[in-house]
């Protein structure tokens, strides 16, 4: 890969979000990098004041590569396919994972959420659903 003709697609606050990112565009034959990890990884308060983990695809794929991760912010309710273990409804949406709730991971369980830890919310009973996704 070409390091000199990168271009930014995406840029997040913690390396999870962009791995789920580099995995959803690497499904779609589409090569990234990411920049900045370490930094943020070492700073985190600084995550936001840097620019964030970004991910960085090569020009010519730029196009595509937004394309696919603004249908996935806009579509991920729909990707899901899980069934709901309480109720098995399948009226299942995907809870981002965000800042708040790592930060609240930190706080309550002492633990920073590893890439691949997908949440759901039951819309029918109301209940979360927790799934590790090994990709
Ligand atoms: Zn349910």
């Amino acid at each position: 890969m070409e390091t000199d003709d990168l271009v930014e697609v995406a840029s997040f606050t913690y390396q999870p979000e962009a791995q789920t990112a580099m995995i959803l565009l690497e499904q779609n034959g589409i090569a990234s990098e990411m920049s900045g990890a370490e930094t943020v990884n070492a700073h985190a308060l600084l995550s936001n004041a840097i620019g964030g983990i970004r991910v960085l695809v090569s020009r010519s794929d730029y196009a595509k590569a937004k394309s696919i991760i603004d249908e996935d912010m806009k579509t991920k309710k729909e990707e899901s396919g899980t069934t709901c273990y309480h109720c098995e409804s399948k009226n299942v949406v995907k809870v981002p994972v965000t800042w708040k709730t790592i930060i609240l991971g930190i706080l309550t369980l002492g633990i920073y959420y590893p890439a691949g830890f997908k949440r759901y919310l039951c819309k029918d009973c109301g209940r979360r659903l927790s799934h590790f996704v090994m990709t």
